[in-house]
């Protein structure tokens, strides 16, 4: 079977759309950490946007703690100065930094110790940067919390490797303060079918601290928005719910507690599938991660018929992400990311160089046209 591509006209309609939109977020608002003032104007233009097409628009709010870095870190390795970025949530050093040597703690993956010579302890850990430069990450080890911890670039591996040979004497200063109960939202949009059975679409919102997110996840979350308008046109048969949630990049906190209040409201059981997307636009290939062998062939079988200019992969592994607290409450579950354009592309990551000039509009069309077609597809088999 032939699939029905939109036209032309719609096609321009959502470029525009895209451009707008990644204008209004990234560069006029910039980053848009949970927590900040920029993430709350995120969040009203969001709401917007979802009540142009979405009747049911509702904020879901949640309290956490901000971590906010006070100063400009610093590694001092011997004469030279690298460039570091903390774990969020990680603990700020003494005033005066940490002075040691550098030790190797793990070998694979490699994770680096401060080796305090005076105290004859590990007081903080290094880990290398997954793709480029410095980038700011979770602290979801909990070492990672009770220590200092921060990631280098790639490119300063080797000053590592030689001060370990060399046992140069390194300094570790940063300083971050934890607000206590701090505000967040996520937007959730609702869009009723004729059985209350639910497919929800999850999008983070959230950026970190020094990035404007137009990759990750920004161009999904636009994806998001143009996915609910097109499905707004139609009667359903399973209701829609989307989800532009906060402080994914914080501990997936914003789908957490949207999970959390649909269990207080008794109604959870009703989502029966999860559709996650994260970083839709690294490139034409998508990878699919799920344990659902009929919903992934599916997306699979739709994405070939589409005849993208690219390839699937289906990896058999649950959403770990946002998607995972509604998997674990009985949903069906996909998460979806991509890759194809890894030189350019990986290495904007939690990078401020993550800028709306970076995004390909084909690949935002593509998340479009697969999923717009997989919802429909999804009713059509009666899937739920
Ligand atoms: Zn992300």
């Amino acid at each position: 079977m032939e699939i029905n591509i939109t036209n032309k006209n719609d096609t321009e309609k959502r470029k525009r759309y895209l451009e707008l939109m990644l204008d209004k977020l990234c560069v006029v608002l910039g980053p848009r950490p949970a927590g900040s003032e920029n993430y709350n104007k995120s969040v009203k233009i969001i709401k917007n946007e979802l009540k142009k097409c979405v009747r049911l628009v509702e904020i879901d709010r949640f309290i956490f703690d901000y971590w906010e870095l006070k100063e400009k870190p610093g590694l001092i390795c011997g004469t030279e100065e690298l460039e570091v970025w903390p774990y969020y949530g990680s603990r700020s050093t003494p005033q005066r930094g940490i002075n040691g040597k550098i030790k190797k703690i793990k070998t694979k993956e490699p994770v680096y110790g401060l080796y305090d010579t005076g105290l004859r302890k590990i007081q903080a850990y290094i880990t290398i940067s997954p793709f480029g430069r410095a980038v700011p990450r979770f602290a979801w080890e909990s070492e990672f919390k009770k220590f200092p911890a921060v990631t280098i670039g790639r490119q300063d591996r080797k000053v590592l490797e030689r001060a370990i040979a060399r046992e140069t004497n390194v300094n570790l200063n940063f300083k971050a303060e934890t607000i206590k109960n701090k505000e967040s939202y996520s937007v959730i949009g609702y869009l009723p079918g004729e059985s209350k059975d639910e497919i929800l679409i999850l999008a983070h919102a959230d950026t970190h601290s020094n990035t404007p997110g137009a990759n990750d996840n920004t161009a999904s979350l636009i994806t998001m928005l143009m996915i609910a308008c097109e499905l707004s046109r139609t009667k359903h048969k399973y209701s829609i719910t989307f989800a532009a949630t906060g402080g994914e990049e914080v501990g997936h906190l914003g789908a957490a507690h949207y999970a959390e209040t649909r269990k207080d409201r008794g109604d959870i059981d009703r989502i029966k599938i999860s559709i996650n997307f994260d970083s839709l636009t690294y490139g034409p290939n998508m990878i699919i991660y799920s344990k659902d062998k009929e919903l992934s062939s599916l997306i699979t079988k739709i994405y070939k018929e589409l005849r993208l200019n690219g390839s699937i992969k289906v990896i058999s592994e649950n959403d770990t992400l946002d998607g995972e607290v509604f998997i674990k409450a009985g949903a069906r579950g996909v998460y979806i990311n991509t890759r194809g354009r890894d030189k350019t592309k990986l290495k904007l990551w939690h990078r401020p160089e993550d800028v709306p000039g970076s995004v390909d509009f084909e690949l935002v069309e593509n998340g479009f046209l697969v999923f717009t077609e997989l919802i429909k597809q999804i009713e059509d088999r009666n899937m739920i």
